[in-house]
C-alpha cells in the first residue's frame, strides 16, 4: 500500500551556500501492506521522523518516489496531500501535541471540524473513541489533569477521529512509564488487528521487538529489514503500472 523507492532527503546546501547540505536519507526503498504492524528504529539522528514526515505527506522527499496505493505522491495537489493528511494518516506524537486548554473530547474532535463533520456526530464519535480507549469518565478532563498515559490514549483516540487508516507514531512511549508504554504499545497492536495499518517509530529495540515487523534504519539507510524476505520486491512487482488520469485521494483507500 505504501511504497518508497530510492528516498533521498536533504536539508541545507541552498544556493546562498549559509549551510552545506546534509542528506539525512541517503536512499531508502521499501513496502508497507494495509494492516501491517511495523517498527522503524534507529538511534537518535537517524533520520526517522525525517521517515515519517515523509510517509505522512508533511514533507517531499529531495529525490526518489514515494507510491500510494500505487500512485506517486508527487502527482498530488495540495487538496489531495490535505485529504490524506487529514483523513487517511492519524499521527502520534511522543509529547501528545493536546491542545492544554481544551477538554480530551474537544482534543479527539479536533481533525473532525477541519473535515467538517456536524457537531453532534463528531462529539459522539469522540466520546465513543474515547470509550473504546478506556477513557470513559475522562472526556471533561483537559491534558493536565490526566496522566501521560491517559493523555496518549487521547492522542491515539484523536488520530483514529477521521477513520486513522494509517496511523504513524513517533516515538508514542516516549515519555511514557514502563506500563503507560506497554498499554500503549497494546492499543496499537489492536489498531493494527483490526486492520489499521501502524508504523511505529523508536529508538527502543525493546519497543521496536514487539512490533510484528522490524525495520532498522542507520545513517539514512536501512540496515535491517525482519520481512525483507517476504517483502523484497522483485522488479516485476514494480512494472505495475499505476492507474491512468486523474487520482481522487478520496479514492485511494
Ligand atoms: P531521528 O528522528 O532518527 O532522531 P531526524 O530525522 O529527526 O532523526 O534527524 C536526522 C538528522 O537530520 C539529524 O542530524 C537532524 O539534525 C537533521 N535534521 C532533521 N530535520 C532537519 C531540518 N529541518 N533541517 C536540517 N537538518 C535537519
Ligand atoms: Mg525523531
Amino acid at each position: 500500500m505504501l511504497e518508497l523507492r530510492g528516498i533521498r532527503k536533504r536539508y541545507g546546501g541552498g544556493s546562498d551556500g549559509a549551510s552545506p547540505a546534509t542528506e539525512v536519507l541517503r536512499g531508502i526503498s521499501l513496502r508497507i501492506e494495509a494492516g501491517e504492524f511495523v517498527a522503524i528504529v534507529g538511534s537518535s539522528g537517524s533520520g526517522k521522523s525525517t521517515l515519517m514526515h515523509l510517509l505522512g505527506c508533511l514533507d517531499r522527499p529531495s529525490e526518489g518516489s514515494y507510491l500510494i496505493c500505487g500512485q506517486d505522491v508527487a502527482g498530488f495537489d495540495a487538496d489531495q496531500l490535505a485529504w490524506l493528511r487529514r483523513e487517511a494518516f492519524g499521527f502520534v506524537f511522543q509529547g501528545y501535541h493536546l491542545i492544554a486548554t481544551e477538554t480530551a473530547r474537544e482534543n479527539v474532535e479536533v481533525p473532525a471540524i477541519y473535515a467538517g463533520q456536524p457537531t453532534a456526530a463528531r462529539q459522539a464519535r469522540a466520546e465513543a473513541l474515547l470509550t473504546q480507549l478506556g477513557l470513559a469518565g475522562r472526556s471533561g478532563h483537559r491534558p493536565g489533569q490526566l496522566s501521560g498515559g491517559q493523555q496518549q490514549r487521547v492522542s491515539i483516540a484523536r488520530a483514529l477521529m477521521n477513520g486513522g487508516r494509517i496511523i504513524l507514531a513517533d516515538e508514542p512511549t516516549g515519555a511514557l512509564d514502563s506500563r503507560s508504554g506497554a498499554e500503549v504499545m497494546t492499543l496499537l497492536s489492536g489498531l493494527a488487528a483490526a486492520g489499521h495499518t501502524v508504523i511505529l517509530i523508536t529508538h527502543d529495540r525493546g519497543i521496536a521487538a514487539q512490533a510484528r515487523r522490524v525495520i532498522e534504519i542507520r545513517d539514512g539507510l536501512v540496515i535491517s529489514d525482519s520481512a525483507s524476505a517476504r517483502h523484497a520486491a522483485p522488479e516485476a512487482a514494480d512494472a505495475n503500472p499505476p492507474a491512468q488520469g486523474a487520482n481522487d485521494a478520496a479514492q485511494l483507500l
